[in-house]
């Protein structure tokens, strides 16, 4: 295995760079961060809390020693501004709120690994252009089960419908716990202003699965989110007992639907992406007979827009010839969907490069899980994503964990990918 560390440590050519950014400090304040808003359980920094707020008032006082002026959108972002030469801005990306019971990287990490960028760039004197580290509210939904909230507020694709309507578990409305933390619901889209001199958005986050992991190396570039197909197909045959009915007799609606779950793996390895059934539901669903309804729900994900719409269709394809040779019926109710959301190109490489300059090799990768860099992207300014290996591959859970290695390297490639983009916008 490569020492990433020699490696790394090959002076980086710009001026002040080296004695201004310091890695370790990321590590150390990510540690302070889980001390004082997690407990054994893990992180509880769910957002429009207590705890969430205190988190980011810590935040929010670290950005100002730094020189940066903060402010809080309509949406309830945080935003941390260093005025640069030109209006033209880098925004740099991440969320300070977990699920309930977290682990102490997803969220934070890019949050402080941006921190740190701002404190070099900061160090540097008045950068050529303007840098905002963005504090998303509420990217997890953990409360009302909508994800993304502030990303997608800003970027003017929150259906304003939808979200009125959500309640917690106690019954309290969205909009009402947002009156408790100052924020208008019916004001949130105005924080779309704030993308207004946006030239360029980068985020760092945990991987939260394997592939780097399975190859051994620290850091990836991301190619864009998957796009998603979510259905739930239903084979209707017909109920009869179990022991007087000849097999050649049978209109078995568990029999069509079993087919499906070899099936999906062959479309995979047709197309690539990820098919999942993850449920499967009998009726009469009793051990004497024959299933008469066989409700399956398949979710299907890929980077490319025809390929995931091949997927789709294949399978529409399959369950129909399963249910003509089992002579029952089959039908399709979609349950949600979402394009695929593509990076830059060219960010995509300065982000290879960067990584490739930290530690030698690099490796391109989807994102199977949304993150609020798939809401800027969409909102049309130029994004990339950095991975960092995950350790388990586990995510969402307190034994979520990244080498501290692994971690100085990504605060390291992050950063240099932050110049990069800088110069590219200056370019521009
Ligand atoms: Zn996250």
């Amino acid at each position: 295995m490569p020492d990433f560390r020699i490696v790394s440590s090959v002076p980086f050519p710009r001026m002040g760079r080296m004695s201004a950014l310091d890695p370790q400090r990321t590590i150390t304040e990510l540690k302070e961060l889980r001390a004082t808003t997690g407990d054994e359980s893990g992180a509880q920094r769910v957002a429009f809390t207590k705890t969430w707020a205190k988190a980011r008032s810590w935040l929010a006082d670290k950005a100002k020693a730094t020189g940066a002026e903060v402010e809080r959108d309509e949406a309830g972002n945080l935003w941390m501004t260093l005025r640069g030469v030109s209006e033209k801005t880098l925004l740099i990306g991440g969320h300070i709120d977990s699920v309930p019971n977290g682990g102490w990287l997803d969220g934070c990490l890019n949050t402080l690994a941006g921190l740190e960028v701002l404190r070099r760039i900061a160090a540097e004197g008045q950068p050529p252009v303007t840098i905002r580290l963005v504090d998303w509210a509420d990217e997890e939904g953990a409360r009302f089960g909508k994800s993304l909230f502030g990303s997608s507020a800003c970027s003017g694709n929150l259906d304003m419908a939808e979200a009125r309507g959500l309640t917690d578990k106690e019954g309290v409305s969205l909009p009402d716990a947002l009156r408790g933390q100052g924020i208008d619901f019916e004001q949130v889209r105005k924080s779309g202003s704030q993308l207004k001199n946006a030239a360029a958005y980068i985020e760092l986050h945990i991987e939260q699965g394997p592939v780097l992991l399975d190859l051994d190396l620290p850091l990836g570039a991301v190619l864009g989110t998957f796009g998603v197909e979510r259905h739930a197909i239903t084979f209707r045959g017909q109920a009869a007992h179990s022991g007087s009915t000849p097999m050649n007799r049978r209109k078995d609606a568990f029999l069509a639907a079993a087919k499906m779950s070899p099936e999906i793996y062959r479309i995979t390895d047709r197309h690539g992406g990820v098919c999942t059934i993850g449920s499967c539901l009998t009726k009469p669903g009793i051990v004497t007979s024959v299933v008469e309804e066989c409700r399956i729900t398949l979710d299907q994900r890929h980077l490319d827009a025809s390929a995931l719409a091949a997927m789709l269709g294949e399978a529409q394809e399959a369950s129909d010839r399963f249910a003509r040779e089992g002579n029952v019926a089959v039908s399709w109710e979609r349950l949600w969907q979402i394009e695929p959301m593509p990076f830059n190109d060219e960010l995509i490489d300065f982000c290879d490069e960067a990584i490739r300059e930290t530690c030698g090799e690099s490796h391109r990768l989807p994102s199977g899980p949304l993150h609020d860099a798939a809401e800027v992207a969409r909102a049309g300014v130029p994004t990339v994503m950095m991975f960092v290996q995950s350790l388990h591959g586990i995510s969402h859970n307190k034994i979520e964990d990244t080498k501290e290695e692994h971690l100085e390297l990504a605060v390291r490639a992050f950063d240099r990918l932050a110049a990069k983009t800088i110069d590219w916008i200056i370019s521009r």
